[in-house]
């Protein structure tokens, strides 16, 4: 992409132009473009990249490809079906059943949605910054990319900018609220899983500090994805180093060069947005709120997200109404009510005596927790309100 094609980009009246492209993005993208529009796709990275993730595609996201169409991107770069979930608190482990779930580096999974968007005519731009600058009559969007920042206009601007997304900072109505408390992400990935790693099983060690997950990707590499505080980082010197103490704590093997290897860090997790929709705009995936990612739901999150604003998104690129925002934020409310499912199991973690005795539960009567089970695994908690919105 030369500056040339960024000055012909900014010539033009675009019907929809989407920030960030993360499974969110990507996927409303490809919804809004096979509905004839013309969609301008932006990234700030260059693809295919990492992305601190634990890279577990749950049930509920398996749910949204398959509403998409868009299933077979799993099979088609080797994704490894996950059976199981090992809990791991202390001297103690309990193996829950996982339905329906697959292991998948971010670096694939992202760039086949994003693929999956070109291939319906949405036009990607990655290594471009871009920048709400106003909502006036239609939004206007700064894009910097090398040498060049063009302002181009749309008709609608989604915000799909992630965890980190600072492409609203202009706009202070929209401030996230970020919770003091919350803990930071971080992961890594090991060139080679060790032998005693089982290929289908997410490996979970749990402390007062945070927690950390493991499992083999379909190139046979270790993904190691941790929450922690940061008061327990600190005290070992950095987020390597802490997660080999709870992997130690809970009489884990440690991977050679765990505590030694680069991790990459995120901001804190816990945030919401008391505003998710403004003038010919929508915020969604983890730019709208974000949870701590224990249950392992917020792609599955991103997926329906982007799904159930592309049909509100087609209606407003057409005739834009403020009901359109009304729409937005009362799907979102449905979202952050179950989502609050997921916060109990994270805050249950919390608890030295709680996660002992959730662990207990688990490993003595399996039956008997089934509904933690579908909390953790993610099963059906969110397609049903956004199952609902997109209908
Ligand atoms: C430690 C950890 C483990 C996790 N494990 C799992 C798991 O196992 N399973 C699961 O389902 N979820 C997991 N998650 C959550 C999951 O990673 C996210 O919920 C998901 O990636 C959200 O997708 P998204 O599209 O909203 O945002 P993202 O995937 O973050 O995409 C946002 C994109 O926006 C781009 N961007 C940002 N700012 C700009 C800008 N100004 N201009 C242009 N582009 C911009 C970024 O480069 C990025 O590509 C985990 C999260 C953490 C922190």
């Amino acid at each position: 992409m030369n500056n040339q094609t960024i000055d012909e980009f900014s010539k033009k009246m675009w019907d929809c132009i989407v920030i960030g492209a993360g499974p969110a993005g990507a996927i409303a993208a490809r919804q809004i473009a096979k509905d004839n529009k013309e969609v301008l796709l932006v990234d700030k990275e260059i693809f295919p990249r990492v992305k601190v993730c634990g890279c577990c595609v749950n049930s509920s996201a398996v749910n949204a490809l398959e509403t998409a169409g868009l299933a077979h991107i799993l099979e088609e770069n080797g994704a490894l079906p996950l059976c199981t979930i090992r809990l791991f608190n202390k001297k103690k482990n309990a193996d829950l059943a996982l339905p329906k779930s697959f292991s998948l580096s971010r670096e694939k999974f992202d760039m086949a949605l994003i693929n999956a968007a070109v291939a319906c005519g949405v036009k990607f731009l990655s290594g471009a910054n871009a920048k709400v600058l106003s909502l006036d009559v239609l939004p206007a969007i700064q894009i910097q990319k090398d040498e060049s920042a063009p302002v181009l206009r749309t008709k609608l601007v989604i915000i799909a900018d992630g965890l980190s997304g600072k492409s609203l900072s202009l706009l202070p109505q929209f401030d996230p609220l970020i919770k003091g408390h919350s803990r930071f992400g971080a992961s890594v990935i090991l060139d080679r899983s060790p032998d005693y790693i089982e290929v289908g099983k997410i490996y979970m060690a749990c402390g007062n500090g945070g927690y950390v997950g493991m499992v083999v990707l379909e190139d046979g590499r270790l993904n190691v994805a941790a929450a922690l505080s940061h008061k327990f980082s600190r005290q070992f010197n950095g987020p390597g180093a802490a997660a080999v103490q709870l992997l130690t704590d809970n009489d884990l093997p440690i991977p050679k060069q765990l505590a030694k290897t680069h991790w990459t860090g995120t901001s804190l997790l816990t945030r919401t947005r008391l505003r998710v929709a403004g003038q010919r705009l929508f915020v969604i995936g983890d730019a709208s709120g974000y949870a701590e990612p224990f249950t392992g739901e917020g792609i599955a999150w991103a997926l329906w997200s982007g799904l159930s604003v592309s049909s509100l998104a087609i209606e407003g690129i057409k005739n834009w109404t403020p009901h359109l925002m009304k729409k937005w934020h009362y799907l979102q409310n449905n979202l952050v009510f179950c989502r609050t499912r997921c916060q109990i199991i994270a805050l249950i973690l919390r608890n030295n005596t709680l996660r002992s005795l959730l662990v207990n539960l688990c490993a003595a009567l399996p039956m008997v927790v089934d509904p933690v089970v579908k909390i953790i695994s993610g099963s059906n908690i969110i397609d049903q309100p956004f199952n609902r919105g997109w209908k």
